[in-house]
């Protein structure tokens, strides 16, 4: 278990928080202020005990130069309507300055500060000095709270730990309990969805998982890739010709561990990769050569649906379907809503799924979405984040 603000005296100390600010933008206004609002807990409690509080996060590519596109204020001029209060900014291009450290030195307890763009600076994403090094000069504590960027070792992100005793803040403390106990602490049966496009990407989340779940449900774009290890036809449906062995490979070590691994057993076939395709459904062996396959069909969804409804905990990456298109979009519904009546525990991990289960109405029935697409990725592979590591055991 990793320390988390509660567990540090943080009363008139300089805090340094790195949030998640990496919102989307357009002609300079903020489309989506959801990761700023997600934010708010840490922040509030920090002011709550009166702590000097100093937040830094990256937002988008500006290279390692500074870039007025990519200025942090509009996240400032928010979080100030957001928290009531001001929050004071200085727009430096080189995120610490003189001016910077004399109100960071100013600030008062209950009082907030925000950086610059901490992608301004070239070392910041090699984790490299002097960044790392002006940055802690600011603060005494380290707070972590950016899930999101958790699975890289950048000067912000893990490498201010080396310099001052560093905790997570609350949204890092709900993903780990969140994602690590479903993973390592499942109440069983503990089924898996795995879907996506494609099978290359997944592997190690699929060979993660295989040695937890009792039941690994394959959908989406790879389960083409499965059928072709399979000696089937599948047509245009896309393949991820190199990871055919691959998945051979998984169906004999699921097969060896004695974990169920369940594939479709019809598809949703196009003529092309279009919502307006002419579309058919057929039995798995049965896809047709001019055609792909772009959902799982009826056969497919009741054999899932009572799968999950079975299951305690669930825990699901990547959608079943290409459910950016209505119709192809029932075999991803159906699962998200299999999900949301399951009673289980639900992990939704990936930031097409999590778009999925939002789009479909389904987010306030889970019992846990993401926030870090990659980085809920990472995890799943059981693989340690830089900056979840770094922080204090407890
Ligand atoms: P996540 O972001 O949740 O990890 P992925 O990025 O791996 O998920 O996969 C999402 C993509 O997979 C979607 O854009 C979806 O359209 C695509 N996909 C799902 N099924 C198919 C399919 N049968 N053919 C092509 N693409 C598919
Ligand atoms: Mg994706």
């Amino acid at each position: 278990m990793k320390k988390t603000v509660r567990d540090i005296d943080v009363a008139g100390k300089k805090v340094l928080v790195r949030c998640d600010f990496n919102v989307p933008m357009q002609d300079g206004k903020i489309t989506d202020d959801i990761r700023i609002r997600s934010a708010l807990p840490t922040i509030r409690y920090l002011i709550e005990q009166q702590a000097k509080v100093i937040l830094m996060s990256h937002m988008g590519r500006p290279k390692g130069e500074p870039k007025p596109e990519y200025t942090l204020k509009p996240v400032a001029d928010r979080l100030a309507e957001l928290l009531e209060m001001e929050v004071k900014f200085i727009p430096s291009p080189t995120v610490v300055d003189a001016e910077v450290e004399a109100a960071a030195a100013e600030l008062q307890g209950g009082q907030v500060m925000l950086l610059e763009n901490t992608r301004y600076r070239k070392e910041e994403t090699k984790n490299e000095e002097p960044f790392t090094g002006e940055l802690a000069k600011l603060g005494e504590i380290f707070v972590n709270d950016a899930f999101g960027t958790a699975h890289r070792a950048h000067c912000s992100t893990a490498g201010l730990a080396s310099y001052m005793p560093a905790v997570s803040g609350f949204l890092i403390e709900k993903e780990v309990k969140f994602l690590g106990d479903a993973v390592e602490d499942p109440e069983r049966p503990f089924v898996a969805i795995m879907g996506g496009a494609k099978v290359g990407d997944k592997i190690p989340v699929i060979e993660n998982l295989m040695k937890k779940v009792d039941c690994l449900i394959i959908g989406g774009g790879m389960s083409y890739t499965f059928f072709k290890a399979m000696g089937y036809e599948i047509g245009k449906s896309i393949l991820d010709e190199e990871s055919i062995g691959l998945a051979k490979e998984l169906m004999e070590k699921a097969e060896a561990a004695g974990v169920e691994l369940l594939l479709p057993l019809d598809t949703v076939c196009a003529e092309e990769f279009s919502n307006d395709s002419r579309q058919a459904i057929f039995d798995r062996d049965q896809i047709p050569a001019d055609m792909m396959g772009m959902d799982i069909g009826p056969k497919t969804i009741s054999l899932y649906t009572e799968t999950l409804k079975k299951a305690k905990t669930i825990v699901w990456n990547g959608p079943c379907g290409v459910f950016e298109m209505p119709a192809f979009a029932e075999g991803t519904k159906a699962i998200a809503a299999a999900l949301a009546e399951s009673g289980a525990v639900t992990v939704i991990g990936g930031g097409d799924s999590a778009a999925a289960v939002e789009q479909f109405g389904f987010a306030d029935k889970m019992t846990h979405i993401s926030t870090g697409g990659g980085a809920s990725l990472e995890f799943l592979e059981g693989k340690e984040l830089p900056g979840i590591a770094c922080l204090e055991d407890k």
